[in-house]
């Protein structure tokens, strides 16, 4: 996992390309556009790259 966290330092644009869709609520990246998040339970998930 550290190749991944240094390539998301240099590239700034974190998992964008891998992990397309993020919880509004709590941040989380995921690879598929859940319906509700997995991890909280919230219902914005939303494309990363909308959200810049
Ligand atoms: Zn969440």
């Amino acid at each position: 996992m550290d190749v991944l966290d240094k390539a998301k330092v240099v590239s700034g644009l974190g998992t964008a390309d891998r992990q397309p869709y993020v919880c509004l609520s709590c941040g989380s990246a995921f690879e598929i556009q859940y319906h509700s998040c997995p991890a909280c339970g919230g219902y914005d998930i939303r494309r990363a790259k909308w959200v810049e």
